[in-house]
C-alpha cells in the first residue's frame, strides 16, 4: 500500500476533528448567553410586575383621597340640608348625596380591582424570582462546565493540530496541495471507494481505474470529484447462498 494513503486517510480524521472541537469551542459561549437571556427575560418580569404593584398602590391611594373628599362633600351636603328653605334645594341635596354615594361605591369597588390585581402581580413577582434564583443557579453551573470543556476541547485541538502537522511533513508535497485544494473547494479532501464507487460523489469507477484504485499502490484521484480514492474494506464477497430446503408442500 503506498503509504501515503494511510496519512492521508489519518490527516482526513485529524482535519474533521480539528473542524469539529473548532466549531465547538466556537458555539460553547452561545451556552452561557442563552442562559443569559432568560436571566435577563426573568428580571424584566420582576420589574413588570413590580412596576404594576406600585402603580396599583398609587392608584388605590388616589381612589382612597377620592373617597374621602366625597365622604366630606356629603357631611357638607347634610349639614346644608338643615338649612334649606324650599322643598327643591331639598330634594337638590339629596340628588348630589346619592351622586356622592355612588361615587364612592365605584371607588370601592376600584379599589378591590386593583387589591385583586396586586395579588396576581405578587404571584408573578415570587415566580420570577424563583426563575431568577433557578436560572442563576444554572448558569453558574454552566459557566463551570464551559470552562471545563472549553479547556478540555483546547488540549485535545492541540494533539490533533501537532498529528496533523506530523502526517502532513510525511506525506508528498505534491500529493498534500492536492488535498488541500479539493478540501477547501468540496469539504473534504479523501473519499473511500465503495461498491465501486467513490463514497463522497457516488460516480461509478471505470473497471481499469477500480483495478488500480484497490492495488493501493498509487495516489489515484476520483475524475469526478477529484479527491483523493482510498480503499478501507475489504472487497465484498458474493454473499453465501442459502442452502437448499426441501419444499414442504411438495411431499403430499
Ligand atoms: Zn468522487
Amino acid at each position: 500500500m503506498n503509504a501515503d494513503l494511510g496519512r492521508l486517510l489519518s490527516l482526513q480524521a485529524a482535519d474533521r476533528e480539528i473542524a469539529r472541537l473548532r466549531d465547538e469551542i466556537a458555539a460553547l459561549p452561545k451556552r452561557i448567553s442563552d442562559v443569559e437571556a432568560k436571566l435577563t427575560t426573568a428580571r424584566a418580569q420582576v420589574e413588570n410586575a413590580r412596576g404594576k404593584i406600585k402603580a396599583g398602590e398609587s392608584a388605590r391611594r388616589k381612589y382612597e383621597a377620592d373617597i374621602q373628599a366625597e365622604r366630606q362633600k356629603i357631611s357638607k351636603y347634610r349639614d346644608q340640608s338643615l338649612e334649606v328653605k324650599t322643598n327643591e334645594q331639598y330634594k337638590a341635596l339629596l340628588h348630589e348625596i346619592s351622586f356622592a354615594e355612588q361615587t364612592i361605591r365605584s371607588a370601592e369597588d376600584k379599589i378591590l380591582e386593583t387589591m385583586v390585581e396586586a395579588e396576581d402581580q405578587e404571584k408573578l413577582v415570587r415566580a420570577a424570582e424563583a426563575e431568577l434564583k433557578a436560572q442563576t443557579a444554572i448558569i453558574e453551573r454552566e459557566k463551570a462546565e464551559v470552562r471545563a470543556r472549553t479547556s478540555d476541547d483546547e488540549r485535545e485541538l492541540a494533539e490533533w493540530t501537532g498529528k496533523r502537522n506530523q502526517l502532513r511533513s510525511d506525506i508528498n508535497a505534491d500529493t498534500l496541495a492536492h488535498y488541500d485544494r479539493v478540501l477547501r473547494l468540496r469539504g473534504s479532501g479523501v473519499a473511500e471507494v465503495r461498491d465501486g464507487k467513490c463514497s463522497a460523489c457516488n460516480v461509478l469507477l471505470r473497471p481499469q481505474e477500480l483495478q488500480e484504485v484497490m492495488t493501493q499502490e498509487a495516489v489515484m484521484t476520483c475524475n469526478s470529484c477529484g479527491r483523493i480514492l482510498v480503499v478501507t474494506e475489504p472487497p465484498a464477497r458474493p454473499a453465501p447462498k442459502p442452502e437448499a430446503q426441501p419444499a414442504a408442500e411438495a411431499s403430499a
